[in-house]
């Protein structure tokens, strides 16, 4: 089998045997060394020094819980999102009563930086930004170090709060150098990892707001799960089997090394974008803000994305994301993580022999 879909991805034969390890107790000290570990490695991918949790959840829990814990019911929020996974961060906040202003960019293009100084300006202050990293249902990354410049220009300035679920670990993102107040990530987009986990990087201005945020909160409170954290424990049983492979998969990343693993995520981006063009397919998203982790495909006129789709998973045991384009067929190949060219190669020839 063939697993492109941008998460979860395939498991490196290491970490694979790792998650079969048999169950520890959560409140021993192997857990507490093993749990030690993970969290410092996450630290080198997040760029941070400051506290980071690593949470049993999925990836929606950890933007939810950059969410509760940051903001109280009635806050002013500027959600900026150009596609499915930022409009997912704005329902969240509307979820909990935030006062939401979504600032909205077509599907395929990246935030625009000037469009949120100029929101910032004149709609202003706003309690946090929310934005995305790496737009998966596009294949978009967005100027993060940017629009961080952008944001914290303001003044008072909002926090800013990133989903990075799709991109960290392979695209960089500098939590302490550009003042990202909550960062996360998820463990099974560039990490290697089986699901189940969501990563958060939590620094000294959303410790701040935590101090004042009034949304409900009970199992994502980062209050409860730094008391726990500092004895390199949780608050819940988290998930032991994700944490396995988590902590493998992070000795590969850290033994090859953050921007090793972030070039070469670069060049297997491009490797992926040049053999769709070969063979005859578009790119979906906008020009020089291609993601490195997954790819929008457009599809040869009279080819529909479900049909292409379907015929990969049944002639070639090829697996790839759908169209989040309601009028444009598309397909989505991710390529983060453990992935080589091999595995694009499978892809372009059956795609090739499909619409040939
Ligand atoms: C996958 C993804 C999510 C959601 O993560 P889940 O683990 O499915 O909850 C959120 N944002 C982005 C950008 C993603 O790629």
């Amino acid at each position: 089998m063939n697993l492109r879909i941008p998460g979860p991805t395939p498991l490196p034969p290491d970490v694979l045997q790792a998650v079969g390890q048999q169950m520890i107790s959560h409140r021993a000290v192997a857990f507490e060394a093993m749990f030690a570990e993970v969290v410092e490695n996450c630290k080198v991918f997040f760029e941070t020094e400051g506290d980071l949790f690593v949470m049993t959840s999925s990836g929606t829990g950890g933007m939810e819980t950059a969410i509760v814990n940051t903001l109280s019911p009635g806050d002013r929020v500027l959600a900026v999102s150009c596609g499915v996974f930022g409009d997912r961060f704005t329902k969240i906040a509307k979820a909990y009563g935030a006062d939401v202003q979504a600032l909205s960019f077509p599907l395929g293009q990246p935030v625009d930086p000037a469009a949120v100084e100029t929101t910032l300006r004149e709609d202003g202050p706003f309690s946090a930004v929310l934005v995305t990293q790496n737009e998966t249902s596009a294949g978009v990354t967005n100027d993060i170090e940017t629009l961080s410049r952008v944001i914290h220009a303001a003044d008072p300035a909002p926090l800013m709060l990133v989903d990075a679920i799709s991109g960290l670990g392979a695209i960089r993102c500098q939590a302490d150098a550009w003042g990202v107040d909550v960062l996360i990530s998820g463990s099974q987009k560039a990490w290697m990892a089986p699901p189940g986990l969501a990563m958060l990087s939590f620094n000294d201005r959303a410790w701040a707001a935590y101090e004042k945020a009034r949304m409900p909160r009970y199992y994502f409170d980062l209050g409860s799960a730094k008391k726990y954290g500092d004895k390199h424990q949780t608050p819940a049983t988290p998930n032991v089997a994700a944490l396995y492979g988590l902590q493998y998969s992070l000795r590969r990343m850290v033994d090859e090394g953050l921007q090793a693993c972030a070039e070469r995520h670069q060049h297997i981006g491009a490797y992926c974008r040049q053999g769709m063009l070969d063979i005859g397919m578009g790119l979906f998203a906008a020009e020089g803000y291609y993601s490195n982790t997954v790819t929008a495909v457009t599809l040869p006129e009279g080819f529909g994305s479900k049909a292409v789709l379907s015929k990969l998973q049944s002639d070639y045991d090829i697996y790839c994301g759908s169209s989040k384009a309601p009028d444009v067929e598309m397909i989505r190949v991710g390529h983060m993580g453990y992935v080589c060219e091999r595995d694009l190669d499978e892809v372009f020839q059956a795609l090739a022999e499909i619409t040939g």
